[in-house]
């Protein structure tokens, strides 16, 4: 009786300890996924985003595009752009692994417009200093940004500061002309169509990465690409 007891106790205590084992091996392995499944949340489209008509860096050869879907309206974009761009641009652009697109995504109303209409004319006018412009618009971002900032005569001012040259009403008129706003409409379908919900969005040819901010995911994303 007493050595059934004892056998019985025994047994139980055993239990506890593999129940014990079982536990903390299952969390284990749910924090390692956790840490490894970075790419879980990301998307598969049926292709990327075509970068017809659209501001491309680096070799044109180049088996991954990383397409940014931004605002200049939005703070995060600027984040981005100073945070996690600088070393994908070193990483991969710069080394010919991958192009990178920008596609206007008009989040924040009018002064969105005005930015993506003023990068559309210097694009068309302008290519070579494209991406200083582009980024002389973030850089103009102030912090805090609930007040109107984006207005035509900062991005006219901002864009006669790269260009000592610039025709300031052939700006103004490019910008007013139909196929600014055309080229803006076709970013708006891209938009659409990749289901774009905040900005940054970043693709990695068709896969939409979840956080934008998550430089591994993204590195992790190109590397399957370029395999
Ligand atoms: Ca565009």
């Amino acid at each position: 009786m007493a050595s059934n007891s004892r056998a019985r106790k025994g047994g139980s205590r055993y239990f506890v300890i593999y129940t014990a084992i079982i536990i903390i091996v299952a969390v284990g392995l749910f924090v390692i996924n956790q840490q490894s499944g970075k790419n879980e949340g990301n998307k598969s489209f049926e292709s990327a985003p075509s970068t017809v008509a659209q501001p491309v860096m680096g070799e044109a050869e180049a088996k991954v595009s990383i397409v940014e879907f931004g605002d200049y309206k939005c703070p995060s974009c600027k984040t981005w752009g100073e945070t996690v761009w600088p070393l994908l641009k070193a990483e991969y652009v710069d080394s010919g692994l991958a192009t990178f697109s920008y596609i206007n995504t008009l989040f924040h109303g009018e002064e969105s417009r005005i930015g993506a209409l003023a990068s559309e004319a210097v694009l068309k006018l302008y290519p070579d200093q494209f991406w200083d412009f582009h980024k002389a618009l973030f850089d103009a971002q102030p912090t805090g940004h609930d007040g109107a900032w984006l207005t035509e005569e900062l991005v006219l001012e901002t864009a006669k500061a790269l260009v000592p040259e610039l025709d300031e009403a052939q700006l103004k008129e490019t910008m007013a002309a139909e196929e600014a706003s055309s080229l803006v409409n076709l970013d708006t379908t891209l938009v659409n169509q990749f289901n774009v919900r905040f900005t940054p969005t970043i693709m990695i040819n068709d896969v939409q990465i979840e956080n934008p901010f998550d430089l591994e995911s993204i590195r992790a994303a190109i590397a399957q690409e370029l395999e």
